[in-house]
């Protein structure tokens, strides 16, 4: 493994009001790679006065420019970014990969589906309309569809860049004034994504602004503030509960999306040989930092030894390392917390259950200026085990087996989450019935993680509130009012 930085380390500043501005604290936040430790760059660690002044740029750009009302302009912005994203995309892969940690492919494939989920909301943009309908004798109405206002969005630093553009773009496209506060772990992504933003002449001046630095002092500012109409945040279920909590000053309106516990089932008429591949991939893509990973499998006990067998044989076979290699196929969890986190679940499990491969930190040579985990698969644990119930974050597979198709839908709903799930089976019954009865926002039939701008996504239960993505993605930005004509 070798250590690759592909940039001089950086300053960066917070867009507000059009401008590149320095924090009131002149404190600087410092953004690592959590494969090597070196540092990627600096972002400002901005104090509650800088996001009230960008809370006020913004409110005065939407009120006094033609944002709301011109989804040519909206539209033109959009497609705009999504331009300057094509051109820029595998340095906006590289940044993202020695700041977050993912592999390079997984970094490209990010990008790609932020490029994908501007586009089709530059077009959404200008179908932001409602419907005329007729009402007692002569009256009609007019329900009609009208920006928020200023909306906070609030991402995590799992998917950096992707969530925070599947806000962005929908809540632009609405006609919105954003103010985005990224993850203290992964600035410096997000800001090379407002360096683009800044180039593009079609967003009004100050409609959109960047303000970095800690979740629980400026995040907080904008989770309290009065002049804030809505907060989209993505993260954890505890953070997302405590912004609920400071969303009721002026009742803001919220969209939630958090935590998840996600299982695959697997029955045993399922097609293994794609089953088992994808199923591995469900957990260790990102190191298993996904809210929607894979994170429980639920195998019929017919069959638990073939698919467990071939999931410690694809968990093996994964090569384990810095991120900006192309070879590599998994790189590390994001910090020295998440490591200790992930460990700490282990050694639970290992308590609990029977560990079939992995468990344990990799050291020595590269491995030690990192946070490297190798894929780790539990057996034999019981629905209380918190390795069960909680999400781990990590490339950590709990497993599950089951009887009968009862007993299976039963563990699947045994969770306070309910973001997504997959069903593996040839049988179109019992694919139906599942699907239907399974409490989930996503319920993937013979595939993973399948997801486009245009299918809504978000979570039953603990894992969110609202949907973010697809047209109810969009209206979650807008107000809906009804005109009422007595004639
Ligand atoms: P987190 O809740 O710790 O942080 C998310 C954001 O909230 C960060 O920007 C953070 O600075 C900010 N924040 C922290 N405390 C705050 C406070 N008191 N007030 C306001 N803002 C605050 O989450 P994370 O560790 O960055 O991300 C991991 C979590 O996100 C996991 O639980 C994961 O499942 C969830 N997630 C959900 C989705 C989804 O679409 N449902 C997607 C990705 C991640």
């Amino acid at each position: 493994m070798s250590t690759l930085i592909d940039q001089k380390q950086t300053t960066y500043y917070n867009l507000i009001n059009g401008e590149w501005t320095e924090s009131s604290s002149k404190e600087l936040l410092e953004s690592k790679n959590p494969a090597t430790g070196e540092v990627v760059g600096y972002a400002q660690k901005s104090t509650v006065q800088d996001v009230e002044y960008a809370i006020d740029t913004v409110f005065h750009a939407f009120n006094t420019s033609d944002w709301g009302y011109n989804p040519k302009r909206r539209y033109n912005a959009l497609l705009g970014l999504a331009q300057k994203m094509e051109e820029n995309k595998e340095h906006l892969a590289r940044v993202l990969t020695i700041e977050q940690g993912k592999t390079i492919n997984e970094s490209r494939g990010e990008i790609a589906g932020c490029i994908d989920t501007l586009k089709y909301f530059a077009g959404a943009s200008r179908t932001v309309f409602g419907r005329s309908i007729q009402l007692e004798s002569q009256n009609f109405g007019v329900i009609a569809k009208e920006p928020i206002g200023v909306v906070g969005i609030i991402s995590p630093w799992n998917w950096p860049a992707l969530l925070m553009v599947r806000e962005l773009a929908p809540a632009l496209a609405a006609g919105n004034g954003v103010i985005v506060k990224p993850a203290s772990l992964t600035p410096a992504i997000s800001v090379e994504i407002f360096k683009l933003i800044d180039q593009v002449p079609d967003f009004t001046k100050g409609i959109v602004s960047i303000v970095t630095g800690p979740g629980r002092s400026i995040g907080a500012a904008m989770g309290t503030s009065k002049k804030i109409d809505m907060i989209s945040f993505t993260g954890d279920t505890s953070t997302g509960k405590t912004i609920m909590e400071m969303a009721t000053s002026n009742i803001k309106k919220l969209a939630l999306e958090l935590g998840g516990k996600s299982p695959n089932v697997v029955f045993a008429d399922a097609n293994l040989r794609k089953a088992v591949p994808l199923i591995g991939r469900s957990i260790f893509n990102t190191a298993g930092q996904i809210c929607m990973a894979g994170s429980r499998l639920l195998v019929h006990e017919s069959i638990k030894h073939e698919v467990i067998a071939g999931l410690k044989q694809y968990a093996e076979n994964l090569e384990v390392g810095n991120g900006i290699l192309e070879t590599t196929d998994m790189g590390p969890v994001i910090s020295q917390s998440q490591l200790d986190i992930v460990s700490d679940y282990i050694e639970m499990g290992r308590k609990e259950g029977k560990i079939v491969t992995g468990g344990y930190r990799l050291t020595g040579g590269e491995y030690d200026k990192g946070f490297f985990i190798a894929p780790t698969i539990i057996d034999e644990l019981s629905s209380s085990s918190r390795v069960v119930q909680e999400e781990i974050f990590g490339p950590v597979l709990a497993i599950q087996s089951f009887s009968n198709d009862e007993e299976a839908l039963a563990m699947a709903n045994d969770s306070d989450f309910g973001l997504a799930a997959g069903v593996w089976t040839t049988n179109l019954n019992r694919a139906m019935k599942m699907s239907k009865a399974i409490k989930a926002g996503t319920v993937w039939i013979n595939t993973y993680n399948r997801n486009f701008p245009e299918a809504e996504f978000g979570g039953y239960k603990q894992s969110g509130q609202g949907r973010t993505r697809g047209i109810d993605g969009l209206n979650e930005y807008c107000e809906t009012k009804h005109i009422h004509f007595e004639i």
